[in-house]
Protein backbone atom coordinates (compact mmCIF):
# COMPACT_ATOMS: atom_id res chain seq x y z
CA UNK A 1 0.00 0.00 0.00
CA UNK A 2 0.96 3.33 -0.99
CA UNK A 3 1.58 5.88 2.53
CA UNK A 4 1.36 9.12 2.67
CA UNK A 5 2.75 10.67 5.99
CA UNK A 6 0.75 14.11 6.86
CA UNK A 7 2.80 14.69 9.91
CA UNK A 8 4.09 18.20 10.91
CA UNK A 9 7.30 17.47 12.25
CA UNK A 10 9.35 15.40 11.88
CA UNK A 11 7.73 15.13 8.53
CA UNK A 12 8.18 13.21 5.21
CA UNK A 13 11.15 14.24 3.30
CA UNK A 14 11.28 14.08 -0.92
CA UNK A 15 11.69 10.77 -2.18
CA UNK A 16 14.27 11.74 -4.42
CA UNK A 17 16.27 12.83 -1.51
CA UNK A 18 15.75 10.20 0.53
CA UNK A 19 16.98 7.81 -2.00
CA UNK A 20 20.16 9.76 -2.59
CA UNK A 21 20.81 9.76 1.10
CA UNK A 22 20.63 6.02 0.74
CA UNK A 23 22.88 5.43 -1.84
CA UNK A 24 25.43 7.31 0.09
CA UNK A 25 24.68 6.22 3.15
CA UNK A 26 27.90 3.80 3.74
CA UNK A 27 30.34 4.97 1.37
CA UNK A 28 30.20 8.64 0.74
CA UNK A 29 31.70 9.72 -2.41
CA UNK A 30 33.98 6.31 -2.53
CA UNK A 31 35.70 7.52 1.15
CA UNK A 32 34.77 4.00 2.42
CA UNK A 33 33.22 5.79 4.90
CA UNK A 34 29.51 7.40 5.15
CA UNK A 35 28.94 11.29 5.79
CA UNK A 36 28.15 10.85 9.36
CA UNK A 37 31.55 9.20 10.00
CA UNK A 38 33.74 11.93 8.52
CA UNK A 39 35.45 14.74 10.25
CA UNK A 40 33.74 17.78 10.32
CA UNK A 41 36.96 19.81 9.29
CA UNK A 42 37.75 17.49 6.52
CA UNK A 43 37.81 18.11 2.36
CA UNK A 44 34.35 15.78 2.29
CA UNK A 45 32.08 17.82 4.37
CA UNK A 46 33.56 21.31 3.75
CA UNK A 47 31.85 21.37 0.62
CA UNK A 48 28.51 19.73 1.78
CA UNK A 49 28.31 22.83 4.41
CA UNK A 50 29.08 25.64 1.77
CA UNK A 51 26.31 24.03 -0.58
CA UNK A 52 24.12 24.48 2.18
CA UNK A 53 24.76 27.95 2.81
CA UNK A 54 24.67 28.78 -0.60
CA UNK A 55 21.57 26.94 -1.69
CA UNK A 56 19.95 29.34 1.14
CA UNK A 57 21.49 32.30 -0.10
CA UNK A 58 20.13 31.66 -3.50
CA UNK A 59 16.67 30.58 -2.84
CA UNK A 60 15.92 33.25 0.10
CA UNK A 61 17.74 36.01 -2.03
CA UNK A 62 20.15 36.99 0.92
CA UNK A 63 22.82 38.98 0.92
CA UNK A 64 26.33 39.32 2.51
CA UNK A 65 24.57 41.46 5.29
CA UNK A 66 23.36 38.31 6.66
CA UNK A 67 25.03 35.50 8.16
CA UNK A 68 23.42 31.59 7.10
CA UNK A 69 24.13 29.73 10.31
CA UNK A 70 23.31 26.34 11.72
CA UNK A 71 22.68 25.54 15.18
CA UNK A 72 21.73 22.84 17.49
CA UNK A 73 18.82 22.72 19.83
CA UNK A 74 16.09 23.34 17.07
CA UNK A 75 13.44 26.19 17.28
CA UNK A 76 12.49 26.51 20.84
CA UNK A 77 16.97 27.14 21.96
CA UNK A 78 16.19 29.83 18.94
CA UNK A 79 13.10 31.43 21.91
CA UNK A 80 15.70 31.80 24.28
CA UNK A 81 19.09 32.00 22.66
CA UNK A 82 17.77 35.34 20.45
CA UNK A 83 16.68 37.26 23.67
CA UNK A 84 19.56 36.32 25.44
CA UNK A 85 21.45 38.08 22.59
CA UNK A 86 19.54 41.06 21.87
CA UNK A 87 16.92 42.29 24.85
CA UNK A 88 19.36 42.99 27.12
CA UNK A 89 16.68 44.46 29.77
CA UNK A 90 14.81 46.00 27.16
CA UNK A 91 11.48 45.97 25.67
CA UNK A 92 10.39 43.09 22.66
CA UNK A 93 7.31 43.45 21.21
CA UNK A 94 5.76 39.51 20.20
CA UNK A 95 2.91 39.05 18.04
CA UNK A 96 1.09 35.92 20.20
CA UNK A 97 -0.62 33.97 17.15
CA UNK A 98 -0.15 29.87 18.70
CA UNK A 99 0.80 28.15 21.57
CA UNK A 100 4.98 28.50 19.43
CA UNK A 101 4.37 32.01 19.94
CA UNK A 102 2.92 32.19 23.72
CA UNK A 103 6.34 29.74 24.38
CA UNK A 104 8.80 31.94 22.84
CA UNK A 105 7.63 35.17 24.50
CA UNK A 106 7.65 33.54 27.62
CA UNK A 107 11.27 32.65 27.00
CA UNK A 108 11.98 36.37 26.42
CA UNK A 109 10.25 38.11 29.88
CA UNK A 110 13.81 36.11 31.48
CA UNK A 111 16.13 39.31 29.61
CA UNK A 112 13.95 42.08 29.69
CA UNK A 113 10.17 42.69 29.35
CA UNK A 114 7.54 41.52 26.71
CA UNK A 115 4.90 44.04 25.13
CA UNK A 116 2.22 41.59 23.59
CA UNK A 117 1.28 43.39 20.89
CA UNK A 118 -1.89 41.20 19.58
CA UNK A 119 -3.39 38.43 20.42
CA UNK A 120 -5.50 35.60 19.33
CA UNK A 121 -5.26 33.21 22.32
CA UNK A 122 -8.94 34.44 23.49
CA UNK A 123 -9.88 32.76 20.39
CA UNK A 124 -8.08 29.89 20.47
CA UNK A 125 -6.03 31.35 18.21
CA UNK A 126 -8.44 30.75 15.28
CA UNK A 127 -6.98 33.60 13.68
CA UNK A 128 -4.28 36.40 12.73
CA UNK A 129 -5.21 39.47 14.68
CA UNK A 130 -4.83 42.67 12.13
CA UNK A 131 -2.22 44.65 12.15
CA UNK A 132 -4.01 47.87 11.95
CA UNK A 133 -4.90 46.99 15.90
CA UNK A 134 -1.01 45.81 16.96
CA UNK A 135 0.07 48.38 19.61
CA UNK A 136 4.03 48.70 19.01
CA UNK A 137 6.70 50.11 21.21
CA UNK A 138 8.73 52.96 19.12
CA UNK A 139 11.73 51.66 20.47
CA UNK A 140 11.45 47.85 20.96
CA UNK A 141 14.49 45.64 20.83
CA UNK A 142 12.52 43.49 18.07
CA UNK A 143 9.73 42.50 17.14
CA UNK A 144 8.85 38.89 17.14
CA UNK A 145 6.35 37.14 14.37
CA UNK A 146 5.72 33.38 14.09
CA UNK A 147 4.73 33.31 10.40
CA UNK A 148 3.05 30.56 10.11
CA UNK A 149 1.41 28.83 13.10
CA UNK A 150 2.01 24.97 13.02
CA UNK A 151 -0.72 23.79 15.58
CA UNK A 152 -3.53 26.39 14.88
CA UNK A 153 -3.47 25.98 11.40
CA UNK A 154 -2.93 29.80 10.61
CA UNK A 155 -0.50 32.18 8.58
CA UNK A 156 0.09 35.19 7.92
CA UNK A 157 -1.08 35.24 4.56
CA UNK A 158 0.54 38.53 4.25
CA UNK A 159 3.93 38.81 5.88
CA UNK A 160 4.61 42.49 8.44
CA UNK A 161 6.79 45.13 7.58
CA UNK A 162 9.07 46.38 9.92
CA UNK A 163 8.84 49.63 11.27
CA UNK A 164 12.13 51.44 11.30
CA UNK A 165 14.98 50.97 13.65
CA UNK A 166 12.50 47.77 15.47
CA UNK A 167 14.22 44.74 13.48
CA UNK A 168 11.47 42.24 12.87
CA UNK A 169 12.33 38.63 13.91
CA UNK A 170 10.23 35.34 12.42
CA UNK A 171 9.97 32.19 13.55
CA UNK A 172 9.33 30.07 10.10
CA UNK A 173 9.67 26.84 11.43
CA UNK A 174 6.72 25.32 9.50
CA UNK A 175 6.69 27.45 6.52
CA UNK A 176 10.15 28.26 5.36
CA UNK A 177 10.87 27.94 1.92
CA UNK A 178 7.10 27.44 1.20
CA UNK A 179 6.73 30.64 -0.50
CA UNK A 180 9.32 33.41 -1.84
CA UNK A 181 9.46 36.42 0.71
CA UNK A 182 11.79 39.39 1.22
CA UNK A 183 14.47 38.66 3.47
CA UNK A 184 15.68 42.28 3.57
CA UNK A 185 12.31 43.05 5.78
CA UNK A 186 13.79 40.61 8.95
CA UNK A 187 16.63 41.19 10.82
CA UNK A 188 16.74 37.63 11.52
CA UNK A 189 14.22 34.52 10.81
CA UNK A 190 14.59 31.06 11.91
CA UNK A 191 13.16 27.71 11.28
CA UNK A 192 13.82 24.14 12.95
CA UNK A 193 15.01 22.21 10.11
CA UNK A 194 12.79 19.02 10.82
CA UNK A 195 9.48 20.29 8.13
CA UNK A 196 10.96 21.80 5.42
CA UNK A 197 14.42 21.74 5.35
CA UNK A 198 15.82 18.02 6.58
CA UNK A 199 15.58 15.67 9.87
CA UNK A 200 15.59 17.56 13.03
CA UNK A 201 18.63 18.23 15.27
CA UNK A 202 19.09 21.96 14.18
CA UNK A 203 17.84 24.91 13.33
CA UNK A 204 18.83 26.99 10.74
CA UNK A 205 19.19 31.21 11.07
CA UNK A 206 19.19 34.17 9.04
CA UNK A 207 20.74 36.45 11.08
CA UNK A 208 21.32 40.33 9.62
CA UNK A 209 24.98 40.28 10.37
CA UNK A 210 24.98 43.92 12.37
CA UNK A 211 22.66 42.64 14.93
CA UNK A 212 25.15 40.43 16.42
CA UNK A 213 26.86 43.03 17.72
CA UNK A 214 24.23 43.39 20.44
CA UNK A 215 25.01 41.22 22.48
CA UNK A 216 27.16 41.72 25.55
CA UNK A 217 29.10 39.20 25.35
CA UNK A 218 30.62 39.35 28.95
CA UNK A 219 26.85 37.65 30.14
CA UNK A 220 26.63 35.36 27.10
CA UNK A 221 27.86 31.77 27.11
CA UNK A 222 29.63 31.14 24.16
CA UNK A 223 28.09 28.68 22.68
CA UNK A 224 24.73 30.72 22.81
CA UNK A 225 25.82 34.10 21.10
CA UNK A 226 25.49 34.20 17.42
CA UNK A 227 28.99 36.19 16.97
CA UNK A 228 30.66 32.74 17.77
CA UNK A 229 28.63 31.14 14.80
CA UNK A 230 29.64 33.87 12.55
CA UNK A 231 32.82 34.05 13.27
CA UNK A 232 33.26 29.91 12.78
CA UNK A 233 30.99 29.41 10.30
CA UNK A 234 28.68 27.25 12.45
CA UNK A 235 31.66 25.38 13.18
CA UNK A 236 32.86 26.38 16.59
CA UNK A 237 32.19 23.15 18.07
CA UNK A 238 31.03 20.06 15.93
CA UNK A 239 27.90 20.81 14.17
CA UNK A 240 24.95 18.16 13.20
CA UNK A 241 26.66 17.60 9.94
CA UNK A 242 24.54 14.55 8.76
CA UNK A 243 21.20 17.36 9.68
CA UNK A 244 23.38 20.26 7.26
CA UNK A 245 24.03 17.16 4.55
CA UNK A 246 20.66 16.60 4.61
CA UNK A 247 19.28 20.80 4.24
CA UNK A 248 21.86 20.49 1.18
CA UNK A 249 20.07 17.55 -0.10
CA UNK A 250 17.03 19.28 0.11
CA UNK A 251 17.64 22.60 -1.10
CA UNK A 252 19.27 20.68 -3.97
CA UNK A 253 15.71 19.48 -4.09
CA UNK A 254 14.06 22.98 -4.25
CA UNK A 255 15.96 24.31 -6.55
CA UNK A 256 15.40 21.17 -9.40
CA UNK A 257 11.97 22.17 -8.30
CA UNK A 258 12.10 25.58 -9.75
CA UNK A 259 12.82 27.25 -6.21
CA UNK A 260 10.19 28.99 -3.87
CA UNK A 261 8.27 30.87 -6.52
CA UNK A 262 7.23 27.13 -7.76
CA UNK A 263 6.89 25.58 -4.58
CA UNK A 264 4.34 28.31 -3.60
CA UNK A 265 2.70 27.46 -6.97
CA UNK A 266 2.13 23.81 -6.01
CA UNK A 267 1.76 24.41 -2.54
CA UNK A 268 -1.22 27.04 -2.48
CA UNK A 269 -2.54 24.37 -5.00
CA UNK A 270 -2.69 21.34 -2.69
CA UNK A 271 -4.21 23.61 -0.09
CA UNK A 272 -6.68 25.00 -1.92
CA UNK A 273 -7.19 21.87 -3.46
CA UNK A 274 -8.23 20.56 0.26
CA UNK A 275 -9.74 23.57 1.51
CA UNK A 276 -12.27 23.68 -1.77
CA UNK A 277 -12.96 20.35 -0.39
CA UNK A 278 -13.55 21.60 3.38
CA UNK A 279 -15.42 24.44 2.20
CA UNK A 280 -18.35 22.22 0.62
CA UNK A 281 -18.80 20.11 3.09
CA UNK A 282 -21.30 19.79 5.61
CA UNK A 283 -19.49 17.15 7.76
CA UNK A 284 -16.00 18.28 7.80
CA UNK A 285 -15.11 22.23 9.19
CA UNK A 286 -12.54 24.37 9.65
CA UNK A 287 -11.80 26.04 12.88
CA UNK A 288 -9.39 28.85 10.70
CA UNK A 289 -10.69 32.48 9.50
CA UNK A 290 -10.44 31.57 5.84
CA UNK A 291 -7.90 34.79 4.96
CA UNK A 292 -5.71 33.44 7.22
CA UNK A 293 -5.38 29.95 7.05
CA UNK A 294 -2.25 28.05 6.54
CA UNK A 295 -0.67 26.29 3.08
CA UNK A 296 1.26 23.84 5.27
CA UNK A 297 -1.03 22.70 7.88
CA UNK A 298 -4.55 22.41 7.45
CA UNK A 299 -6.82 22.01 10.44
CA UNK A 300 -10.24 20.14 10.51
CA UNK A 301 -12.76 18.62 12.39
CA UNK A 302 -15.44 15.85 12.42
CA UNK A 303 -18.54 16.31 13.72
CA UNK A 304 -17.61 14.90 16.91
CA UNK A 305 -14.51 14.00 18.92
CA UNK A 306 -15.34 9.86 18.24
CA UNK A 307 -15.50 10.62 14.53
CA UNK A 308 -12.53 12.79 14.86
CA UNK A 309 -10.72 9.50 16.56
CA UNK A 310 -12.17 7.45 13.99
CA UNK A 311 -10.86 9.13 11.01
CA UNK A 312 -7.46 9.17 12.31
CA UNK A 313 -7.65 5.73 12.67
CA UNK A 314 -8.93 4.23 9.57
CA UNK A 315 -7.20 7.29 7.57
CA UNK A 316 -3.87 4.98 8.51
CA UNK A 317 -5.36 1.70 7.65
CA UNK A 318 -5.59 3.38 4.15
CA UNK A 319 -2.38 4.31 4.15
CA UNK A 320 -2.77 8.44 5.11
CA UNK A 321 -0.91 8.71 8.63
CA UNK A 322 0.12 10.82 11.49
CA UNK A 323 -3.46 13.07 10.76
CA UNK A 324 -4.18 13.36 14.66
CA UNK A 325 -4.57 17.23 15.47
CA UNK A 326 -1.86 18.46 18.44
CA UNK A 327 -2.56 16.98 21.34
CA UNK A 328 -3.33 20.01 23.05
CA UNK A 329 -6.24 21.00 20.51
CA UNK A 330 -7.30 17.85 19.70
CA UNK A 331 -8.88 17.21 15.41
CA UNK A 332 -7.10 16.39 12.61
CA UNK A 333 -4.44 17.94 11.01
CA UNK A 334 -2.91 17.43 7.73
CA UNK A 335 0.07 18.98 6.88
CA UNK A 336 1.52 19.17 3.69
CA UNK A 337 5.12 20.90 3.41
CA UNK A 338 7.28 21.02 0.30
CA UNK A 339 7.73 17.77 -0.12
CA UNK A 340 4.06 16.08 0.32
CA UNK A 341 2.94 15.53 -3.50
CA UNK A 342 -0.62 16.74 -4.83
CA UNK A 343 -1.25 13.38 -5.15
CA UNK A 344 -1.08 12.53 -1.52
CA UNK A 345 -3.47 15.88 -1.07
CA UNK A 346 -6.21 13.92 -3.06
CA UNK A 347 -5.86 10.84 -1.68
CA UNK A 348 -6.37 12.11 1.58
CA UNK A 349 -9.69 13.80 0.14
CA UNK A 350 -11.12 10.64 -1.75
CA UNK A 351 -10.62 8.90 1.40
CA UNK A 352 -12.56 11.96 3.50
CA UNK A 353 -15.43 11.82 0.99
CA UNK A 354 -15.74 7.91 1.59
CA UNK A 355 -15.73 8.26 5.26
CA UNK A 356 -18.08 11.45 5.08
CA UNK A 357 -20.31 8.73 3.25
CA UNK A 358 -19.97 6.09 6.05
CA UNK A 359 -20.78 8.24 8.71
CA UNK A 360 -23.22 11.04 7.99
N1 LIG B 1 8.03 26.88 16.24
C1 LIG B 1 7.11 26.31 15.45
C2 LIG B 1 6.25 27.17 14.58
C3 LIG B 1 6.98 24.91 15.46
O1 LIG B 1 6.06 24.33 14.68
C4 LIG B 1 7.81 24.13 16.28
C5 LIG B 1 7.78 22.62 16.30
N2 LIG B 1 6.72 21.99 15.82
C6 LIG B 1 8.74 24.78 17.10
C7 LIG B 1 8.83 26.15 17.04
C8 LIG B 1 9.66 24.01 17.99
O2 LIG B 1 10.63 23.42 17.24
P1 LIG B 1 11.77 22.52 17.85
O3 LIG B 1 11.16 21.22 18.19
O4 LIG B 1 12.78 22.45 16.75
O5 LIG B 1 12.31 23.21 19.05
Amino acid sequence: MKIYNFAAGPAMLPKAVMEKAQAEFTNYQNSGSGLMELSHRGKLFEPVLARAEANVRELLNVSDDYAVLFIQGGASMQFAMLAMNFLNGGVADYVDTGVWSSKALKEAKMFGSVNVVASSKETKYDHIPAESEWKRTADAAYLHITSNNTIAGTRFTKLPKPTPGVPMLSDMSSDIMSRPFDINDFGMVYAGAQKNLGPSGMALVILRKDLAARTDDSKVPTMLRYSTYIENDSMFNTPPTFAIYMLALVTDWVREQGGLAAMEKINEEKAAYLYDFLDNSSFYKSPVAKADRSIMNVVFRTPSEELDAAFVKEAKENGLTELKGHRLVGGCRASIYNAMPIEGVKALVEFMKKFELANK
